[in-house]
């Protein structure tokens, strides 16, 4: 290691979070307060859709609205979020404890009702539904979360037309989905709380060694480094090297790294309950500068800053989502290398690694301030190498506002 690069671990060192530091500020930015805003937000949703209840499983819109991580069991927990009245938390007598240690049921704004082990808490689905429902009309539907199990739809839906009579359903994110894109000046910093620290772990990985190393030998290091630096979760730890570089969502494998390798370097975790992810690639050569990057790599690594940067300048509240992918890909269709771009330029990211609003064709999603989402412009030549840079950035007040501040070169590592 040089003494450069030595310098510059230490101050990333120094600036590590350190462990648990997610959840910390998460508890600290987010109370009980934060959540009764969210529930009656979602609640206001409710009636302007015109839906009776928005009924949620485990998962992320559970999370944004309770702050409830349920687990993903067979067991059903359902947060029932009706047009009148209180929402209720529908969940298993052996989870209750759990469940009420969550801030919105902590702050009492949202009644638990537990079911044992011979009950059915379909029945108790509908009854909250019936009991909440829209007055003086007849019911027209509840909206459902997206990735609820059929196990647990099906049944809902029995006993909905057993009990209550309704019949619609759709999905709960055309309803949930336009509160949870836009991010709290809350949210926003646990995301640049999660920028910086997975930037500590970029620093640590590219002023290392590779050469030798499998990428499932990196990708360890990743994964334990994402932990030390706060996050509760180390999500993904793509480390494509040689050929595999060239397959944007290759995970890692035993292949050892060798000089002349392109690698691509793709993590994130979870840090207070918010994604970090972040993309930088590296040249590996050897120990003395053996097999350095090729001409062909470097001339496609400088349309692919050039495309990133053209996407990161066009970011502005009122420009559209499928714009920014035109940005990005304008620069590299124009270096005859279009073909070699095949993914879109972004996914939004939140409680989930990927949410709206996505950065590609066809979403004519206007930006606003609070908008969270990723640029990933990549150039891959399948069977040789890839290359791929990505930050995540918010949407700002009027421009770009970046949570990832590792340069954006290539990183030359020798050895
Ligand atoms: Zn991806
Ligand atoms: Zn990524
Ligand atoms: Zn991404």
């Amino acid at each position: 290691m040089s003494n450069r690069s030595a310098e510059i671990t230490a101050a990333y060192a120094a600036a590590t979070p350190g462990l648990g530091a997610g959840h910390a500020l998460e508890a600290k930015l987010i109370g009980p307060a934060a959540y009764a805003a969210r529930l009656s937000a979602a609640r206001d949703a409710v009636n302007d859709a015109g839906l009776d209840a928005v009924l949620l499983g485990f998962g992320a819109d559970m999370r944004y609205l309770t702050g409830y991580a349920a687990p993903a069991l067979e067991r059903l927990t359902m947060l029932v979020i009706p047009a009148n009245g209180a929402p209720t938390l529908i969940v298993p007598r052996l989870e209750a404890g759990m469940a009420g240690d969550a801030p919105a049921m902590r702050g009492g704004h949202v009644a638990c009702v537990t079911f044992g082990e011979t009950d059915d808490p379909f029945a108790l689905v509908a009854t909250a539904v019936k009991a909440g429902g829209r007055p003086g009309s007849a019911a027209r539907g509840v909206a459902v979360s997206d990735r609820l199990w059929s196990t647990f739809l099906i049944r809902i839906e029995a006993a909905l037309r057993t009990h209550g009579s309704i019949t619609q359903t759709q999905l709960a994110s055309h309803v949930i989905g336009k509160l949870r894109m836009v991010k709290s000046a809350e949210e926003a910093a646990l995301l640049r709380g999660a920028g910086r620290a997975v930037d500590t772990v970029v620093m640590a990985i590219t002023s290392g060694k590779l050469l030798g190393r499998t990428e499932n030998d990196v990708a360890r290091e990743v994964r334990e480094r994402l932990n030390g630096a706060g996050h509760e979760v180390s999500s993904f730890a793509i480390v494509g090297s040689g050929p595999n570089s060239a397959s944007p969502h290759h995970e890692a494998s035993s292949r050892v790294i060798d000089a002349g390798d392109a690698i691509v370097l793709d993590i994130g975790g979870v840090f207070g309950g918010y994604g970090s992810d972040t993309t930088r690639s590296i040249w590996v050569t050897g120990l003395n500068g053996e097999v350095p990057p090729t001409d062909d790599y470097l001339r496609r690594y400088e349309v692919l800053k050039r495309s990133h940067q053209a996407a990161m300048d066009h970011v502005r509240p009122g420009v559209s989502c499928e714009s920014v992918d035109a940005a990005a890909r304008a620069v590299i269709d124009a270096a005859g290398e279009g073909a070699r771009f095949f993914h879109r330029t972004g996914h939004g990211i939140g409680l989930e690694e990927h949410e709206d609003p996505y950065i590609v064709a066809g979403n004519t999603t206007k930006l606003v301030p609070g908008h969270a989402f990723s640029i990933e412009p990549g150039i891959y030549v399948e069977g040789v190498n890839g290359a791929r840079i990505e930050d995540i950035v918010l949407c700002g007040d009027s421009a770009v506002d970046a949570l990832n501040h590792t340069k954006r070169d290539l990183y030359v590592v020798a050895g």
